[in-house]
Parts: C-alpha cells; sequence; structure tokens
C-alpha cells in the first residue's frame, strides 16, 4: 500500500544525504534507535559566519506523523534554493534539523502501509511515546489528565519506566543541550496549532504570544491558532517544556494540518495515515514554512528565556 508522496526511510535518508550537498552541512549520528536505526541531524552553518545562534529543528517523534519529515527536507530544500527566502534566517542562525526523531516508529508505518492502531504507529520500538519521555521542569509534578502521559505500557502516551529512559529521547536531550540552541520547533500533526512550552512567568508567556503571532502572520493559507493557557497549562514531559525549562530555549510544537482540513480529507480516513497526514503536504510545506522560519527569527531576536525571566508574580483571581 503506497503512501506515496511521503518517501519511504530509505528515501528519506538519501535526500537527506543530497540536500546536505548544497547546503554545505554536516551530518552528525547523534545516536542509535531501538531497533539500530542512526539518529541523524543535519548542521547547516550560517551564512552569517561562525559564533551565529543556534536553532534546533525536528519532525517525527511520533512514527505515524510523516508530515513533518516531509516539512523539514521541504524547508531544506528552500534554504538550499538559489535566492532563497529563507536567506535571513540562514544568516541569523546555524540550523540543526533533524527530520526523524523516532525512526523506527516511521518504518513501522510504512512496513505497516499506515494501518495500525494510534500505540502501534505513535510509539518507539518498546511501546513508549517518547514525547511524554523527557524530564519535567525542576518542581513540577506530573500531571493526571490522560493526555499527559500514562504509566500503563501498550497506552498511547506511555511515558516509559523513567525520563529519557529511550535511547532516541536521551540522545536529542543531549544533542540539545550540547548545541545549546536559543529557539527550537518540534513538528507534529494533526490539528493547525503551535503549541508553545508550559510558561508560567508572564515575561516568558508573553514572548510565546508574540513569536506565535509572527508564526501565523507568515502564514499565506489558514493560519495557525496558539494553544496555550498560563494557569491550566501542564507539564508532561514534552520536548518543548524540556527545551524550555530544562536547556533555556525558545521551543514550541506545531500540528500540522488543521483539523477542518484532515476531516475534509476523510471523514472516515481509511487509515489512521491518512488522518494525520495530508495528501497534498506540499500545500503545507507552501503555508507552514514561512511560520515556522519568522517563529525562529523572532525567538533568535528576543534574549534567551533565563535573561528575560523576572519572579513569578500569580494572578490574585487566580484559583491556584
Ligand atoms: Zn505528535
Amino acid at each position: 500500500m503506497s503512501l506515496a508522496p511521503y518517501p519511504s526511510p530509505e528515501g528519506r535518508e538519501r535526500m537527506l544525504d543530497e540536500l546536505a550537498v548544497p547546503l554545505g552541512g554536516e551530518l552528525v549520528v547523534y545516536g542509535t534507535s531501538v531497533e539500530g536505526r542512526p539518529l541523524r541531524a543535519l548542521r547547516i552553518p550560517s551564512s552569517g559566519g561562525p559564533g551565529r545562534p543556534r536553532a534546533l529543528c525536528c519532525a517525527n517523534i511520533h512514527g505515524v506523523e510523516l508530515i513533518g519529515a516531509y516539512l523539514l527536507l521541504t524547508l531544506l530544500r528552500r534554504l538550499a534554493a538559489e535566492e532563497s527566502d529563507l536567506a535571513p534566517l540562514r544568516e541569523a542562525a546555524e540550523i540543526w534539523v533533524v527530520p526523524a526523531l523516532n525512526p523506527d516508529g516511521y518504518a513501522r508505518t510504512w512496513e505497516r502501509g499506515g494501518i495500525g492502531r494510534l500505540p502501534e504507529l505513535r510509539a518507539n520500538a518498546r511501546g513508549v511515546d517518547l514525547n511524554r519521555n523527557f524530564p519535567l521542569p525542576p518542581g513540577a509534578t506530573p500531571s493526571r489528565l490522560p493526555s499527559a502521559g500514562s504509566s500503563e505500557p501498550g497506552a498511547a502516551t506511555y511515558r516509559g519506566p523513567h525520563p529519557l529512559s529511550e535511547p532516541e529521547s536521551a540522545a536529542i536531550a543531549e544533542l540539545a543541550a550540547t548545541i545549546d540552541a536559543h529557539a527550537g520547533l518540534n513538528l507534529h500533526s494533526f490539528m493547525g496549532t503551535v503549541i508553545p512550552a508550559s510558561v508560567r512567568d508572564r515575561p516568558a508567556y508573553a514572548t510565546y504570544r508574540r513569536l506565535c503571532r509572527a508564526f501565523a502572520a507568515a502564514q499565506p493559507g489558514p493560519r495557525y491558532r496558539r494553544l496555550a493557557h498560563r494557569h491550566l497549562d501542564v507539564f508532561t514531559g514534552e520536548m518543548e517544556d524540556h527545551q524550555h525549562h530544562n536547556l533555556d530555549t525558545w521551543a514550541a510544537c506545531v500540528e500540522i494540518f488543521p483539523l477542518l482540513a484532515t476531516f475534509r480529507q476523510h471523514l472516515r480516513a481509511p487509515s489512521l495515515f491518512w488522518r494525520f497526514n495530508p495528501r497534498d503536504p506540499d500545500r503545507w510545506a507552501a503555508n507552514d514554512i514561512p511560520g515556522i522560519a519568522a517563529f525562529l527569527l523572532a525567538a533568535l531576536a528576543t534574549p534567551r528565556p533565563r535573561a528575560l525571566a523576572q519572579p513569578v508574580l500569580e494572578d490574585s483571581s487566580s484559583a491556584g
């Protein structure tokens, strides 16, 4: 069963190899998955010279969400183009791109033709939801909300035995800490939203509102809404929370492919795959890549989160 126009796992890696050449990029193997696949990142030197801040763009932490990897490969192609509209981003930052954080989940989705239950296609090879496997911020307590992560193996959001128990999450956490990124985006599907790291302090909350507005304002088509609430947000072991609170990075999750678009595509999708992935990915690449660039540029022009932080002032109206 074809998942075209999405590339096979081998095709994805081949494209990464090919795109590294015109970008003058350096391919870095930063770890190995449970099933032995190399975890690969592409470092693109800044056209603005050495010493620029770093931006980290990742996708496919969830196996079934191939649109994320597709978008990042398209981003690389556009960065490599002569007279690229993304030239300001290349000049502002050294960009690190990881198209597939969970290559085993990608390969499983591919082998099964995109057919399966969510826990089967989302997790890594040990059934762990990698995006519930990151350390919580200091002092945070886990939430009991179902979406916040489950301690039950077999659940779609099984968080694993302990934070960073999985080679894929441990390796990207180490890479992210090493490169000390100023800004980061993690691509998911579906929803058509931008979900910044959960923050309570006013300057960070206001900054994310501004960054998400920049994202939406740059989108030519459907504009993604920000999903955040300063008092209701919970910590769930997600990567962008780890990046913001533990690594001092402006970070957000982008849920590509609006709800309305996926239900227009199929009221009843023939498989889980075609619920999560658009049949016309180029349309969403064209719509979302300007947003990604705008978010990153705005974040790079803002002092890092810790430099901006001030003591937390709770609203007296808050129920706590
Ligand atoms: Zn996801």
